[in-house]
């Protein structure tokens, strides 16, 4: 396949890119640059660009005779859409009918879809299965849910294939630490939890701990992102012309963020302080996946399903590149 990444350059776009491209596929990668690192494509063609751009856009479909797209570029910070939701619908929805309009006119039909946990809102139970309510509860997860909405109108106007693919909790980094999560500024979990074991923060807040559950602190299923990105590559393959096709991506365990801490003081073997904050915005109490469809239909089995891995991968990235990719 000739594959175009948005938001290659990013975190789990630049992972899926080796994983593509070691599947033997050709891929070019279109970031804007503001949120991605242009080092994170190595030698891989990279185009710097927006998605709104459409003429752009369309350049890039035609010149590397593009069949397939994977659609990572998007802003996802569930606490700041609920403060800026502009920002999120007009960068992830807005944008995102740019893509597919070009798409359309340049006659390329297939497309893979970043979507998130954040579509199901508070759950009514876990493991969430794909069929389950969509109740988005904050602007991130609804500007992602009106995407999955325009491409089941388009695969059946239009015939055109999708496979969005619904993560939960990402992180980790590649089992060589040369590529890794570098966001600024930082709000994810794992990442801010191993800065303060760098000593580069004092602490780490924990955001609300009266939720119910056992220790009263946010559950969340964590899944490494080099597992993710082999999710894409037998997605890319599983895309099927007039369909959507749907999987959710987790490991199935819910880990609190109290566990998280403890599990980062093991691995590092540091102190790292921890305090009790407010709770976030736009937080739901417990998300945890059911991926059985995707084990299933797309023959998907996670290779570093243990927390444990996850959070030593992490680390080890950090450890190697105290100050991201400018390090
Ligand atoms: N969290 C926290 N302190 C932080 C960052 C995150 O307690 O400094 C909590 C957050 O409230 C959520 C969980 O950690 O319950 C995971 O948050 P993250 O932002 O990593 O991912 P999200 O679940 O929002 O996609």
């Amino acid at each position: 396949m000739n594959v175009l990444l948005t938001g290659g350059a990013g975190y789990i776009g630049s992972h899926v890119l080796r994983a593509l491209t070691g599947a033997g596929h050709t891929c070019t990668v279109y970031d804007s640059l503001v949120k991605g690192h242009a080092q994170a494509v190595h030698d891989a063609d990279l185009v710097v660009a927006d998605v709104a751009d459409a003429a752009a856009l369309a350049n890039a479909l035609r010149e590397y005779r593009i069949d397939t797209v994977v659609h990572f570029a998007a802003f996802i910070e569930a606490g700041e859409s609920v403060q800026q939701p502009e920002k999120y619908f007009r960068n992830n929805t807005a944008a995102a009918l740019t893509l597919l309009e070009t798409m359309r006119g340049c006659g390329v039909g297939r497309l893979v879809f970043s979507s998130t946990a954040a579509v199901y809102g508070t759950p009514d139970r876990v493991p969430i299965e794909e069929t389950d309510r969509l109740a988005p509860i904050n602007p991130y997860g609804s500007s992602k849910l009106c995407v999955e909405y325009m491409l089941r109108a388009y695969a059946e106007a239009y015939g055109m294939g999708f496979v969005s693919l619904r993560y939960f909790n990402v992180a980790g980094a590649h089992p060589n630490a040369d590529i890794g999560e570098d966001h600024h500024p930082e709000t994810h979990l794992v990442p801010l939890v191993l800065a303060a074991a760098m000593g580069k923060r004092t602490g780490v807040k924990i955001f609300g701990d009266d939720y119910d559950g056992p220790d009263g602190t946010c559950i969340r299923d964590y899944i490494h992102v080099c597992d993710l990105a082999d999710a894409h590559v037998l997605a890319a393959h599983g895309v099927r012309p007039g369909e959507v096709r749907v999987f959710n991506l987790g490991n199935g365990e819910g880990f609190s963020v109290r566990e998280v801490i403890e599990t980062c003081r093991e691995v590092t073997g540091r102190d790292i302080p921890a305090e009790i904050a407010p709770r976030r915005a736009g937080d739901p109490p417990r998300l945890v996946a059911s991926s059985r469809k995707a084990m299933d239909e797309l023959g998907w089995r996670p290779r570093f399903p243990k927390l444990r891995t996850i959070i030593t991968d992490a680390w080890n990235w950090h450890r190697e590149h105290p100050e991201g990719y400018g390090s």
